[in-house]
């Protein structure tokens, strides 16, 4: 995503939120940051400066115009849809268990964060599918490495055409970005067709609109013929303006919208562009009226369909699956020349057992490596709220404005009364800025569009990952023969992930697919096409090495209850320390292991972010996101108590 032209024509450094006038020149654990804004915006940039501005409505004049359309109109599912259906479910569970507000020691086993996504509402950690430990060493045809839904939907491919599949998990299965997800399939894709034209031209925005659409299906086939109960429904995205009718830059969007529709109708996407568009339920102040409408997306319960799919999965003979087995080295061992000698792929793991297979599968959202695909990739965290709305009192819809830091809306079932309003966005890059403050912009930018809303009962993050090119890299990893690779979800990553299974299966199969070469980590036009943006990103990141000369602390006693920092006593390396609800201190080195970037203090998710390259860990120092593969490394006994009580956990 990151053009150089773009870069430079980013809007100005300040936001208006609400009413509030925010400098974006922030305190991260006491290091004055100044950020660059993100780029993750879904078309692209024309206007500069991006504001939050209160209008007097004109929806409800506009409701009377013969161009109006009514949810009804546009073939939204009926509100059955949304809620559990009362179809006997064969794969799913269906409890309504709520989260518990403070993490239990295990939490970072479960999932990614410290704060607990929607899913957990209706499909608790306690119903995921359970699977023990690796305890002995193993040879299969394939061994996927991350049970998330890139790897649940490989492994799935994969049985069906009857090859023998192992499946390791470092932590739990689901424990990813997928439990973190927000749940939108579709083939309006975030970076708009317009832009993913001009790096892949228009045969490959072509193959990517047919092959998200075919992933976007493919969920409702498989949850229809394995009976699984999440919510999968078909409707309709809107794309609006994020500034209000009757200010010109509302016009100039509508303009970009109406050209990114046109393009995507002339590429076969369901698109047009409604000039009136209103939203149901959308009745507060600010009217940002008119926009894309692409027809036949969809929605669904990622955890409930992904338990769904590994219950099958466990029935299955030729498949098996080992969680808390953590990946320490994937790598290529033998010599085969021109037909002649063996290849394999071996997996170590962190316990000392080894998985020899024939293919190796890399689905831990990013790679376990250095460089290379990294280098290719930009961080991001992306943040949701929860908020409850009376049932079908808002259009049943994925929604979508066109600013910088968009903003996403979709709703999932929550009770009798009311269903939930997931909204999201706010994203920035990775341990770079301050994250409390997003739930609170989300919630004031739907309370100011749909008064109805009530109560938030989640507020979550997540990790966002953004190829220099748009599209996610799937297929033999750079200069590998026997080990593929799938990341760079692009805010797209559920519908990567399905296609992820299809592109891998066809390609151990020897079947040609049309669609392998846009997703290609081999690829290289489009990479060298966004070379400015990559140098520009570079050097961002490597600005971040400055922590090696800071202090977030310059005493233990300074850090709050619950809370933690980095403390660099210039003697000798920084530490990054967590003191718990009781006062009790453990203490990690703040090195980053995948490549020594200091991490930072992530208050909303209690965890040490790595601005470097967007690895994570947990308050434990357990690793949460790649690249970096090992823990961070305990300064203390505390520290090893905690860990291992963490990882021992069951
Ligand atoms: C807030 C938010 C909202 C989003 N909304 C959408 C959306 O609406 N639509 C959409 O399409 N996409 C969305 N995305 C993106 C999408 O959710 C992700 O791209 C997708 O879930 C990633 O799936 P995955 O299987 O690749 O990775 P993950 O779900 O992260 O799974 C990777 C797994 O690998 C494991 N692992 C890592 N390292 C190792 C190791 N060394 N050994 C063994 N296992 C390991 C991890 O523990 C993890 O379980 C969103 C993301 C976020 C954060």
């Amino acid at each position: 995503m990151a053009l150089l032209t773009r870069l430079c024509t980013r809007p100005s450094s300040t936001k208006l939120v609400g009413t509030s006038l925010l400098p974006r020149q922030q305190l991260i654990g006491g290091d004055v940051t100044t950020s660059t804004p993100p780029i993750t915006r879904r078309f692209p940039l024309i206007l500069g400066g991006r504001a939050y501005i209160s209008q007097t409505s004109r929806l409800h004049q506009s409701s009377s115009s013969k161009h109006f359309t009514t949810a009804s109109s546009r073939n939204t599912p009926s509100r059955s849809a949304l809620q559990p259906q009362s179809i006997p479910s064969r794969y799913a569970s269906t409890s309504t268990t709520m989260p518990t507000a403070e993490p239990e020691p295990e939490k970072s086993m479960h999932t990614s964060g410290a704060r607990d996504s929607v899913w957990v509402h209706k499909q608790p950690y306690s119903a995921y599918p359970k699977f023990s430990p690796l305890t002995s060493d193993l040879e299969t045809d394939i061994c996927i490495i991350g049970a998330g839904i890139a790897g649940i939907s490989t492994a799935y491919e994969l049985v069906k055409r009857g090859k023998n599949v192992v499946m390791i998990e470092a932590r739990d299965v689901l424990s990813g970005e997928t439990g973190r997800t927000s749940g939108h399939l579709t083939n309006d894709l975030d970076d708009g067709y317009l832009e993913i034209a001009k790096k892949h031209g228009k045969a490959g925005a072509k193959a990517a609109a047919q092959s998200h659409a075919w992933a976007r299906d493919r969920i409702g086939e498989i949850s229809k013929q394995l009976g699984i109960d999440c919510e999968y429904r078909k409707l309709p995205a809107y794309d609006v303006s994020q500034y209000p009718v009757g200010d010109k830059k509302h016009s100039q969007e509508l303009k970009e919208l109406k050209e990114e529709a046109e393009y995507q109708h002339e590429l076969g996407i369901e698109t047009r562009f409604d000039e009136n568009l209103t939203v149901k339920g959308w009745s507060g102040k600010i009217d940002q009226r008119g926009g894309l409408v692409a027809d036949n997306q969809a929605t669904f319960h990622p955890t409930k369909y992904l338990s769904g799919v590994l219950e099958w999965l466990k029935q299955q003979h030729n498949f098996k699956c080992f969680t808390r087995t953590r990946a320490m080295s994937i790598e290529e061992k033998g010599v085969e020349i021109l037909g002649i000698g063996h290849k394999s792929a071996v997996i170590q793991t962190e316990e000392g057992h080894t998985i020899k297979a024939e293919y190796a599968v890399e689905a831990t959202c990013v790679p376990l490596q250095k460089l290379s695909i990294i280098t290719q990739l930009e961080f991001y965290r992306s943040y949701c709220i929860a908020i409850r709305v009376p049932r079908g009192s808002v259009e049943d819809c994925l929604l979508y404005d066109n600013a910088e830091e968009y903003k996403y809306v979709r709703l999932t079932a929550c009770d009798e009364v009311d269903d939930y309003m997931v909204v999201g966005g706010c994203d920035h890059k990775v341990g770079q800025e301050e994250t409390m403050p997003r739930f609170a912009e989300l919630e004031t930018w739907t309370r100011e569009r749909f008064p109805q809303a009530g109560k938030v009962d989640y507020r979550w993050s997540g990790q966002i990952f953004e190829p220099v090119d748009y599209m996610a890299f799937i297929g033999k990893n750079q200069g590998m023969d026997k080990i593929f690779v799938v990341t760079g979800d692009s805010g797209d990553g559920l519908t990567h992930g399905v296609l992820a299974g299809r592109l891998i299966a066809d390609e151990i199969d020897g079947v040609e697919n049309e669609w392998a070469s846009l997703y290609s980590p081999k690829r290289i036009g489009s990479i060298l096409k966004s070379l400015p943006s990559m140098v520009s990103h570079d050097l961002q990141i490597n600005a971040q090495y400055k922590r090696f000369l800071q202090s977030d602390i310059t005493d233990i006693e300074d850090l709050a209850k619950g809370s933690g920092g980095v403390l660099n006593p210039k003697t000798s390396k920084p530490v990054a320390i967590y003191k718990d609800e009781n006062g009790k201190v453990t203490t990690f080195s703040a090195l980053c292991p995948h490549l020594k970037g200091v991490v930072c203090w992530n208050a909303a998710e209690k965890s040490f972010d790595c601005p470097v390259h967007g690895s994570r860990f947990s308050k434990e120092g357990i690793c949460v996101s790649g690249p970096a593969k090992a823990n961070l490394s305990p300064e203390d006994e505390a520290g090893k108590t905690t860990q291992g009580t963490a990882v021992g956990a069951a």
